[in-house]
């Protein structure tokens, strides 16, 4: 080592506490503590090591279309894309954010307001991501407001919120607003090979993704947008600098380096499963799923969405999806609020009332680690 010192380790936190027989399950957020298992099996190779006096400056690309995005993740990511087959990255612009949630709002800043100076609306279909409406309407802007599920909205000038895979149902999912004047946002956070079928390279005006549900890496807290209109995507940048005035440069040579191992996993290793990342989910995933859906079938009061399949072009075979998250609807007599009820049994889930519908439907996350998803399966199937 050139600098001769040492490879200072600091003790990080160790996330939610581990489940036990008598504690609560929490598969109420999508936390998706599912990949330590793969990213432990990569030993060293996803490390890295920032020595005291680098990414100190405020600048990363003074020559680039946007000064805050580090090169090298710029780079990783267009290679990954490239890799899976699931965005156009050409003629795209590349901003990154803290998490996919601040290039949202910084979407949000760049579509509005409407044209006549009103608030936009922001709408999406029912069931849709219960923190659409709640990050959208948080700062009371004028310049945008939630509107509520798309298949209601009267008007035509609005920003619908595409999400495909669809969290929380996992359906796929294209605009439903036919208007001119309509805008999109594609939130492609679950469009990765171990959740759906990789049917075409989405080609629209602002696409998002995150590692957090890509690599497993939420906590990095990065996000990255690929915009077509270079006007949009100068006011995201814009947004971003009277947001926070940049994006961690730590968190981006780490999702770069995280990024990096997954596509050399592909291109340049032995091609096993502790090299690929998209199998490791998609294997996880599939197994989750065929346990879940063995023990809804033997029960008489549960039900969740018809499976979906489709030819993969990145796995070059057909296969089925596996959404990260499980829609699950209660038809037990007397059971009202289901979410209340599996609270009784020590699950956490989400109520279908956050994400626009009935109460007698839950999203459970199918993210979680071993342990939690083993506990909720165990207790499932004791539910009568
Ligand atoms: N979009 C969807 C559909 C999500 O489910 C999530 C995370 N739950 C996000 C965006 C935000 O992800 P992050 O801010 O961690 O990048």
């Amino acid at each position: 080592r050139s600098d001769g010192g040492e490879i200072a380790t600091v003790e990080p936190s160790k996330g939610k506490p581990p489940v036990t027989e008598h504690s609560v399950v929490n598969l109420d957020h999508g936390d998706p503590t599912l990949y330590v298992e793969f990213w432990r099996g990569t030993g060293d190779r996803a490390t890295i090591v920032i020595p005291g006096w680098q990414t100190m400056s405020y600048f990363s690309d003074l020559v680039g279309f946007c000064w805050f995005v580090e090169p090298t993740f710029e780079r990783e990511v267009r290679r990954l894309h490239r890799l899976v087959g699931n965005a156009v990255v050409d003629g795209y612009h590349l901003l990154v954010g803290t998490g996919s949630t601040q290039l949202f709002q910084a979407a949000l800043y760049a579509l509005s307001p409407a044209q006549d100076g009103s608030p936009m609306s922001v709408v999406s279909p029912a069931p849709y991501y219960s923190s659409y409406p709640s990050v959208t309407n948080f700062l009371n802007s004028a310049l945008y407001r939630w509107d509520g599920d798309a298949n209601f909205f009267g008007g035509d000038t609005c920003i619908e919120l595409v999400c495909s895979p669809n969290n929380p149902d996992g359906a796929i999912r294209k605009p439903v607003i036919k208007s001119e004047s309509r805008k999109t946002i594609h939130d492609f956070a679950y469009y990765w090979p171990q959740y759906t079928p990789i049917t075409e390279a989405g080609d629209h005006d602002i696409m998002l993704f995150t590692v957090s549900k890509c690599t497993g890496h939420a906590g990095t807290r990065l996000g990255w947008a690929l915009v077509k209109d270079v006007e949009v995507a100068q006011k995201m940048v814009k947004f971003m600098e009277l947001n926070t005035i940049g994006v961690s440069k730590d968190s981006q040579l780490r999702a770069a380096k995280i990024i990096k191992v997954v596509c050399d996993g592909y291109e340049l290793s032995p091609p096993s499963e502790a090299n690929r990342l998209f199998h490791f989910g998609q294997r996880k995933m599939k197994e989750r799923w065929s346990r879940l859906r063995a023990t809804v079938a033997a029960s008489d009061i549960f039900s969740l969405p018809n499976e979906i399949s489709g030819y993969c072009n990145f796995v070059k075979e057909n296969v089925t999806s596996n959404p990260p998250f499980a829609w699950l609807r209660c038809h037990k007599d007397g059971v009202e609020d289901f979410e209340g009820f599996l609270r009784e049994h020590k699950i956490l889930t989400r109520g279908g009332p956050k994400f626009g519908v009935d109460e007698k439907v839950v999203r459970v996350s199918m993210l979680d680690t071993d342990e939690a998803f083993n506990m909720f399966m165990n207790r499932v199937a004791s539910l009568k």
